[in-house]
């Protein structure tokens, strides 16, 4: 018998048929703020890692790397935006679109060490968005990602934020950096000692205790930040304030790759333990450049599909169960069928599906029918409704029903989108 080869999973029923509903479910809530899918290859030359994610990163050490049969060095990716980026140089999509948004899924592949919840490939859902250097895009996203891991029903998350600064002001981070960690390598561990020559920035981020003791007096890189660099994340964090996103500024919070500038940020969930983020991302305003395209700012974020899967589990969220269908009209004669069209289109524009009943049947038999075709909701309109200006929505999952008034349907629509999202 041949076992698969260590670290890799077989994808079963019904397992499968989830990472194909977070996929889907991922989709249309991007798409609500403007992104498009696309496929990017799943190995590209070398070449691109090293001059994007870089070769002496914990993920530069991790990455598949072979020659192919013309003698080319070749890498699984290891990671989802170098090749989304090269494929933004490559077809000078500069040129013809002012923002590009797009996202993708599909396996990463890193040699990682073995153990509970670390496969040697692994499923990623990301996004990119190129040439916006506003802050309030950095909140967007970050709304985004929070809003969408919310809506899959997973409530005890957190978002982190940290600014790691522009090429200048980091640069004299990090040689401080370097000066106050130089006195304690005998402390560091064996893995942060490697960092300290190449990415001692990471290094902020170890795990270990003794690390961490020594980081408690470390400098840190707030008081380092330039002054455009700071004005650019007080607004990303007065703007999830704003939105009334919870936030914590954690100014240990560092990504394992090299290009990343400004704002990053992490949203964990309780229910990972030590490896806590299920989504990560930042800014990279210039990785456009470095790998041969005009000066481009861009960000973007990237959620792991298993670590979401473990935590939807944990959280005790039901993904075997048929994903709710929008809101079933139940109406009674025509006036009401009048009124519901127009209900109806207010709901739609926020992109949930509506059906609206056109026959004569009775409220019960109507109720049966939304049932049977999965609908989640219910809106009753009938005439009596439509006089006191209050209709009846009902919640097919739990029963429960309310009375909701006509001035709140816009307010009722985005309660809704969250709930046909989830
Ligand atoms: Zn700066
Ligand atoms: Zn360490």
């Amino acid at each position: 018998m041949i076992n698969a080869p260590k670290g890799v999973e077989d994808i079963l029923f019904p397992r499968a048929s989830y990472y194909e509903e977070i996929e889907k479910k991922a989709g249309n809530f991007f798409s609500l703020y403007g992104y498009k899918k696309i496929m990017v290859p799943t190995f590209e030359k070398t070449e691109l890692f090293l001059r994007s994610v870089g070769q002496e990163t914990d993920v530069g050490k991790q990455m598949y790397t072979f020659k192919d049969k013309g003698g080319r060095s070749i890498s699984l990716r290891p990671e989802g935006t170098a090749g989304i980026v090269r494929a933004y140089v490559e077809h000078k999509i500069y040129a013809k679109e002012k923002n590009w948004k797009v996202y993708y899924a599909g396996p990463m592949f890193r040699y990682e060490r073995p153990q509970a919840g670390r496969l040697r490939e692994f499923y990623q859902i990301g996004v990119e968005c190129f040439g916006e250097e506003s802050p309030w895009l950095d909140v967007e996203i970050i709304e985004m990602a929070h809003d969408f891991l919310k809506g899959m029903g997973l409530d005890n998350i957190q978002v982190q934020v940290n600014s790691i600064g522009c090429k200048k002001c980091r640069y004299k981070y990090i040689e401080e950096l370097k000066v106050y960690l130089g006195k304690y390598l005998d402390v560091l561990c064996s893995t942060c000692r490697r960092r300290f020559r190449y990415n001692p920035l990471r290094i902020l981020d170890c795990k270990s205790a003794t690390c961490r003791a020594v980081l408690e007096k470390a400098p840190r890189i707030q008081d380092f930040t330039c002054s455009s660099c700071q004005e650019h994340f007080d607004k990303v964090t007065g703007g999830l304030c704003r939105l009334k996103i919870a936030h914590t500024i954690n100014p240990y919070l560092v990504r394992g790759l090299d290009y990343y500038t400004r704002t990053i940020f992490e949203i964990i969930s309780s229910y990972l333990g030590s490896q806590d983020a299920v989504c990560a991302g930042g800014r990279y305003d210039n990785l456009v450049e470095q790998l041969g395209g005009p000066p481009t700012p861009a960000t973007g974020f990237a959620i792991g599909v298993e670590r979401l899967l473990f935590s939807l589990e944990k959280a005790g969220v039901d993904l075997s169960k048929p994903a709710p269908q929008g809101v079933f009209m139940a109406t009674i004669g025509e006036k009401s069928v009048e009124e519901a069209i127009q209900v109806a289109s207010i709901i739609r524009s926020q992109g949930i599906a509506v059906k609206i009943n056109l026959t004569n049947k009775g409220l019960s038999s109507q109720l049966k029918q939304a049932n049977r075709e999965n609908f989640s909701w219910v809106l009753i309109i009938g005439e009596g409704e439509i006089r006191k200006g209050k209709f009846i929505l009902k919640n097919m999952h739990s029963g429960m029903q309310q009375e909701i008034e006509t001035e709140e349907f816009e307010v009722f629509s985005n309660f809704l989108k969250g709930d046909a999202s989830s």
